[in-house]
């Protein structure tokens, strides 16, 4: 064997700090992320210049990165027929920890904007230490007169260099694996899959024992006018399997004042959201980096799927590098801005098909707007509104389109029902006068309108139990009742009412009302209800409807205006009747509670018990 010569690896205390720091933070894994890389880029290299000038074996055009496992002698190869180094090279660029060669070469050979290497592995090398106990490098370089070199390294500050026997272009990278982590990475299924994980996308062929194992193929990088919806989904059901196809999709391509590409999949949100948990793959020229990147992503998107490649962005992120870049927020907002202009788009252009997916992003778009106003600045224009039909049809409208065909005399209440069941009266009574009602079901609605109203100024959101819309009321029957021979129906209804609830905090409203249906109901101020609906989410558990409301008694119905009719005094002067009467208009108040879901299970039982004893004087 040639005579090897010592050196010693050029160290300064100033540059191993960032080597230890990486070797704690990283997962060992990643050197092998690191190593292909390089390998990747050696090929890039030789193909640039390959260009303009001559290089050794030049009818290689077979380019790849090749991989070999040898288990029984622990050893992993890594070999590329790339650009090779010369002795000198390997002495500087890897023997020298604080020297980035790919800077240097970037200089010599690639204009300015050129992409094809990826220079932003710092150590990236000396990451293979943390699996091995001796690394061997045997490389040729491109140039026709270069001599094949070996270079021996144990990891520690020396190291031999001498000649090698490496006939082919190209670098071959020889790690002799750790006792600990030999069975692991010459394990075939643990090495594709992390080939997988982390270089599936670089466009050479990675192989492992001659069999090819990355796709190849990033979808981020092609434009998207050459794309078809189809490609999106295969793409997106090859890097998300299992999840159906995704709601629509973004293609994110910029330039200024940063460079990214990507793609982001709105999910069918099949189950409650995980926000704590990043869906989208950060790459760095389409090598893998992180799925762990919360604050690239803004924390209402995490619900989004997809890659996003940043070209710029350092390979060995860290937490507190993330956390401390400018140029993160710049991308979140970006991301938001093109989010919130897709959404826009979608439904300005293509509203019936937003339409059917509306009600699968709806949580999601006004959780956003909620969590980020700029969000909601810039995509307040795809909020919808489900408009109830009276029978089972929904109809969606935008704020704008439902206030300007609302019959509300102000133009700014927009109606709306948060339970078909218990608000079901007073949903239909609107409905009947033809003033449409949205409905607004989910948590988050009530935070919501309130958000909006805030926001837009001209808006106002009323329960339809709220208060009385006053194309509910019949004026010309109300009048009648009081021309009529029994002027104080409505006096001694109030009074009846009044006793029968014996309750300061119930106001006693009567009025006739369009409908005869309904005998009664109640009506909760909006602003009260909101009050007491935020006091239960921060645990107070009390029932709006304990506090003050107003009953409604409705003289169009006709159990009520029996109950208006003058009571008979009996011989002994005692009100039998109107006893009667009142015990009846309790039980009004009562069942009016219950349609409105109004009663607790105490409150109800005590209520059954008090219609038992009635049915029993009836019989
Ligand atoms: P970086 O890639 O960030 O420069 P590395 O420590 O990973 O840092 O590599 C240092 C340098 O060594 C590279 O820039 C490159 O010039 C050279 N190098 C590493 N691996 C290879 C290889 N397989 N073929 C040719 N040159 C390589």
């Amino acid at each position: 064997m040639a005579t090897m010569e010592k050196g010693k690896l050029s160290v300064h205390t100033e540059n191993i700090l960032p080597v230890i720091k990486k070797w704690l933070y990283s997962e060992k894994e990643i050197f092998i992320r690191e190593l292909v890389s390089n390998a990747h880029d050696a090929i890039e290299k030789v193909k640039k210049v390959a260009l303009t000038e001559d290089i050794y074996q030049a009818d290689d055009d077979a380019y790849a990165v090749d991989l070999k496992l040898d288990r029984e002698n622990a050893i992993l190869i890594i070999e590329d027929n790339g650009i090779g180094m010369t002795a000198d090279e390997i002495r500087e660029f890897i023997a020298n920890i604080a020297f980035s060669g790919a800077e240097k070469f970037a200089e010599q050979y690639v204009k300015e904007g050129d992409t094809g290497i990826i220079g932003h592995f710092g150590l990236g090398f000396y990451s293979c230490f943390m699996v091995s106990q001796k690394v061997e490098i045997e490389s040729r370089s491109f140039k026709q007169d270069a001599r094949s070199v070996r270079w021996i390294s144990d990891g520690s500050e020396e190291y031999e260099i001498g000649p090698g026997e490496r006939q082919k272009r190209g670098t071959e990278i020889r790690l002799h694996l750790n006792a600990e982590e030999a069975s692991e990475f010459t394990d075939l299924a643990r090495v594709s899959g992390l080939i997988r994980r982390y270089l599936d996308f670089l466009p050479i062929p990675i192989r492992i024992d001659g069999a090819q194992v990355n796709r190849q193929k990033p979808l981020w990088t092609q434009q998207p006018a050459s794309l078809k919806k189809e490609d999106y989904t295969e793409f997106y059901k090859y890097m998300f399997p299992h999840q159906g196809d995704p709601l629509f999709h973004i293609h994110l391509n910029v330039d200024h004042p940063f460079r990214l590409q990507g793609i982001l999949y709105f999910p069918r949100l099949a189950h409650e959201m995980d926000l704590n948990k990043s869906n989208v793959k950060i790459y760095c020229q389409q090598v893998f980096v992180t799925d762990q990147a919360q604050e690239l992503i803004p924390q209402f998107l995490t619900v989004l799927q997809g890659v996003i490649d940043l070209p710029e962005l350092p390979l060995n992120v860290s937490r507190s590098y993330i956390q401390n870049e400018p140029v993160v927020r710049k991308i979140a907002s970006h991301i938001i801005k093109k989010v919130a202009d897709r959404l826009t788009q979608e439904c300005k252009n293509n509203r019936e098909e937003y339409e059917k997916i509306w009600s699968e992003i709806a949580p999601f778009v006004k959780y956003g707007m909620l969590s980020d106003e700029s969000f909601y600045d810039q995509a307040k224009d795809c909020l919808l509104l489900e408009v109830l039909g009276s029978d089972e049809s929904r109809k969606l409208k935008t704020i704008d389109e439902y206030l300007s065909e609302s019959k509300d005399p102000e133009g700014k209440r927009v109606h709306y029902a948060s339970d078909l069941q218990t608000q079901g009266q007073a949903l239909r009574m609107l409905q009947k006068q033809g003033i449409e009602v949205v409905h607004l079901g989910t948590m988050i609605d009530s935070h919501f309108t309130g958000f909006l109203e805030m926001k837009r100024g001209d808006v106002k959101f009323v329960r339809v139990d709220a208060e009385l819309h006053e194309h509910a009321l019949d004026k010309d029957a109300d009048s009648q009742i009081l021309d009529d021979a029994n002027k104080d129906i409505k006096s001694r209804l109030q009074e009846v009412f009044q006793k029968a609830v014996s309750n300061d905090k119930v106001t006693i409203r009567v009025e006739a009302l369009k409908s005869d249906e309904v005998p009664a109901m109640i009506l909760l101020p909006e602003q009260q209800r909101r009050m007491a609906e935020m006091s239960a989410l921060w645990g107070e558990k009390e029932n709006p409807f304990a506090g003050e409301h107003t009953l409604l008694v409705n003289t169009k119905n006709g159990l009520i205006q029996k109950l208006g009719r003058p009571g008979l005094v009996g011989a002994d002067g005692s009100s039998a009747v109107d006893e009667k009467k009142e015990k009846v208009a309790r039980q009004v108040y009562h069942l009016a509670r219950l349609a409105q879901g109004a009663a607790g299970p105490a409150e109800m039982e005590k209520y059954a018990q008090e219609i038992f004893s009635l049915l029993q004087e009836m019989v």
